[in-house]
């Protein structure tokens, strides 16, 4: 199969737009209604139209810009003229696949699909690893026309031949950047192969690397490229600040922080690994905080039972790595705190994007050792900004922390949380960088493997954001027409982005 990318730059409305003017059947506007949506966002406004045209579509947008409702909308519309009240499976074909890197993120695609297509009678299910195949398979033999998955236990059913992907007719591929860092490409490879040539595709990623490039190459046909910058993560509206200290007094840190906070404030924190992930929540619950873990080697069940547990409010911290925690839709959360830097700082724009949404205030609080300074460097030229620096009393960092360049703080400023001459209580150090057995994942468990197995950042760019030319010093821009490419090369995908609005986020404000 031969596709050559030729983006053509969709042109951004600046107006202000309902749904109805979008074109979409009256039983997706009623959904959308429902939903309690009024405006499309940025993204919608964009992809929607093409989307229905029948475009292929590369969408630069990340969680959080309302891209599943960009691409599912338009989808079901198309798909509506396979709706069929029929109880017979031949009725019921799959046509639409939809990839999504992790459980959760499925699970959310699929809430979204089940939501948005309510008053259709199209059918939708979400297959992912690590529970039983059986309840899947029902599924599958009752017929289903939109299957939300993940690369590994979708192959897993195409070997076990219990599902027929012949007829599909739409491929949506969701956060094919984390796809690639979690080594899923050569299993989309897979996939790609298994689908009718003809087909309307369409792949959404954070950043367009080389390998993403390929990938679209192989995927789209004359894609149309729709891009919407990510949301402003240093927006007013987030305070940041990182706490040198020793790693070994991290968790007491961590635990006095915690106690700090307002009564009750929810708190998400993150760190490196999984082992690290389970032991800290069992520290902090020994200490009389209510924590709880959400990481790639939980059972399904525990990672949907904590995380509503914590959106419910019943679960005071949530101690998550970055993959079981990506593309989450939390709200409301008054801070991220940062036990450990991540490895890549797009990453830590991820991370604090859990905070300080819709317009409200957050805070980004990272405890920095001395051999994540380096870390830390990355992630200040990436969001532009250098953090404020305070130790808290009883909690020094590393002797060498301030040796080279990451000794910018003068030493001894009070912090405002920490009590006067606060002791240090004595902790072992954190085994979180070491310790976690690497066992050889089964077919239907590689939705776990992320955390201690992805491929190593290593040749990437630092960060798409940076090289991308996106301003973080301005909360939300207002969309700028992109002007029609006169040039028909991929290579657009690397000229600097232009900077577009992001809605979301700043949900009640006005641009
Ligand atoms: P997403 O980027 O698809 O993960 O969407 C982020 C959040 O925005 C979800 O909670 C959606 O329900 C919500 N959302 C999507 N579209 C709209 C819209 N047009 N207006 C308000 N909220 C929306």
């Amino acid at each position: 199969m031969v596709h050559c990318t030729k983006p053509q730059i969709t042109q951004i409305v600046t107006t202000s737009m309902s749904f109805s003017e979008l074109g979409l059947i009256p039983e997706l506007l009623k959904a959308v209604t429902e939903a309690g949506y009024t405006e499309p966002t940025p993204i919608q406004r964009q992809a929607i139209p093409v989307v229905l045209a029948g475009h292929d579509m590369m969408g630069g947008a990340q969680t959080g810009t309302g891209k599943t409702a960009g691409f599912t909308l338009p989808l079901l519309n198309r798909l509506a003229r396979h709706a069929s009240t029929s109880t017979s499976p031949a009725r019921h074909q799959v046509r639409a696949l939809i990839l999504a890197p992790t459980r959760e993120l499925a699970m959310q695609v699929f809430e979204s699909v089940k939501m948005y297509s309510k008053h259709l009678p199209l059918r939708s299910t979400c297959i992912y690893g690590g529970v039983d195949m059986n309840p899947q398979i029902q599924e599958l033999r009752r017929g289903i026309e939109i299957v939300v998955a993940t690369p590994g236990r979708l192959l897993d059913h195409v070997q076990q031949k219990t599902i027929a992907l012949g007829q599909v007719e739409f491929l949506i591929l969701d956060e094919a950047d984390r796809m690639l860092d979690m080594g899923f490409i050569p299993d989309i490879r897979r996939i790609l192969a298994l689908l009718p040539a003809n087909r309307q595709s369409l792949l959404f990623s954070a950043t367009f690397s080389d390998e993403i490039k390929k990938l679209a190459d192989q995927m789209l046909k004359n894609p149309q490229l729709i891009e919407v910058a990510r949301r402003n993560m240093v927006s007013e509206t987030i305070s940041h600040i990182v706490h040198p200290v020793s790693s070994g007094l991290k968790r007491n840190l961590l635990a006095h922080l915690i106690r700090h906070e307002e009564e009750n404030a929810q708190v998400l924190v993150f760190v490196g690994t999984k082992f690290g992930c389970s032991r800290l929540a069992h520290f902090l619950e020994r200490h009389g905080i209510s924590a709880d873990s959400i990481h790639g080697d939980k059972s399904q069940q525990a990672r949907t039972e904590t995380l509503e547990a914590f959106k419910s409010g019943k679960i005071r911290v949530l101690v998550a790595t970055d993959v079981a925690a990506r593309g989450l839709d939390i709200e409301d959360l008054p801070s991220v705190i940062n036990f450990e830097l991540p490895h890549t700082a797009e990453d830590y724009v991820h991370r604090i994007g859990r905070t300080g949404r819709a317009g409200k205030s957050g805070k980004a609080v990272s405890l920095v050792s001395s051999e994540e300074r380096h870390h830390l460097a990355d992630i200040q030229k990436l969001i532009k900004l250098e953090i404020r620096q305070e130790i808290v009393p009883g909690f020094d960092p590393e002797p060498d922390f301030f040796d080279t360049d990451g000794g910018r703080r003068k030493r001894g400023a009070p912090s405002a949380a920490a009590p006067r001459n606060a002791p240090a209580e004595s902790a072992p150090k954190e085994a979180a960088s070491t310790g976690e057995r690497k066992k050889r994942p089964e077919r239907g468990e590689r939705e776990q493997r992320p955390e201690r197995e992805r491929a190593p950042h290593r040749g990437r760019q630092p960060s798409h954001i940076a090289a991308d030319g996106f301003d973080f010093s301005k909360p939300y821009e207002e969309p700028s027409a992109i002007p029609k490419t006169d040039s028909d090369s991929t290579d657009n995908l690397h000229k600097p982005q232009r900077p577009i609005a992001f809605l979301l986020g700043g949900l009640g404000r006005k641009h």
